[in-house]
């Protein structure tokens, strides 16, 4: 388990200026990424991407995302350098991608999704932003990145070793002193950052486990895949009131399937 790690809470500034469409041919490279269709259109950092990133948001904001926060946060953070260099080039797809020992990054249009269903909770925005969220899968650590810019405090557990170890590589240079990464079984949850404002799962099991009601603050919301008794997974939305927990099944997703223990 990691301590909340020293330095300061700085994440870099998205590129004010506007850059030509980079349709395909992203790569990865050592100092950020290139535009590999020519030599003219090659660039040089990794805010080169920026305006491959404002058309995925203009995407997200046709599929019906809304929420500014959660748009400005999509068009800051860089999803191809949460993806291996070979995928990079389709990193700003709407896609889940392999992220390793058989899991998958998210889709942008979920991962969107489930932010502003997480900040449209019963105390608003302003619960997550000063609060604590708990996210339940850090995977490579893409939407724990998001997260950062939109909650108080980001306690975020992945119970393969492999994924937490990636994630900590990939989070490091954006220094976010408000990311406490975790190895653990997140089907526990992790109560001592209860409660929680939010939690968000990006795993799907057969019903929300019973340790993530518990932890979640009243006035919080959780949100997480679960799949019914043939397997279909849906959206699920849990509200904690003051009277108790309500629950609100949405859309049909796709999740890797959330497993107890560690690995
Ligand atoms: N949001 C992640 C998605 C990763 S996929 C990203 O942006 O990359 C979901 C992750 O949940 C996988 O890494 C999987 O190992 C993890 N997972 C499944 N069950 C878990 C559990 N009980 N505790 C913690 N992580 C779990």
């Amino acid at each position: 388990m990691q301590k909340r790690p020293s330095f300061p809470a700085r994440l870099q500034q998205a590129e004010k200026t506007p850059l030509p469409y980079v349709p395909s041919g992203i790569r990865r490279s050592g100092t950020g990424v290139t535009a590999g269709i020519s030599a003219t259109a090659s660039v040089a950092s990794g805010s080169d991407t920026r305006s491959v990133r404002e058309h995925m948001v203009q995407r997200l904001i046709r599929a019906g995302i809304r929420a500014p926060e959660v748009l400005a946060a999509m068009s800051a953070v860089e999803r191809h350098q949460f993806v291996d260099s070979a995928l990079a080039n389709r990193a700003y797809e709407d896609t889940s991608l392999p992220i390793g020992l058989a899991q998958t990054i998210s889709k942008p249009s979920i991962v969107a999704r489930m932010l502003e269903l997480l900040l449209a909770s019963a105390n608003g925005s302003g619960g997550v932003r000063s609060g604590r969220v708990l996210e339940v899968g850090t995977g490579c650590g893409y939407q724990t990145a998001l997260l950062a810019r939109l909650a108080g405090e980001v306690y975020s557990i992945e119970r393969l070793r492999g994924l937490h170890e990636r994630a900590r590589g990939n989070l490091r240079p954006l220094r976010l002193a408000n990311v406490h990464l975790l190895f653990g079984d997140g089907m526990l949850g992790f109560p001592s950052g209860a409660p929680y404002a939010g939690i968000l799962a990006a795993a799907g099991g057969s019903s929300v486990p019973a340790a993530w009601c518990d932890q979640l603050g009243v006035g919080g919301r959780l949100v997480a895949p679960v799949a019914d008794s043939a397997g279909a997974q849906s959206l699920v939305v849990v509200d904690r009131t003051a009277q108790g927990w309500k629950e609100v099944t949405l859309e049909a997703v796709h999740f890797v399937p959330l497993k107890s223990g560690t690995s």
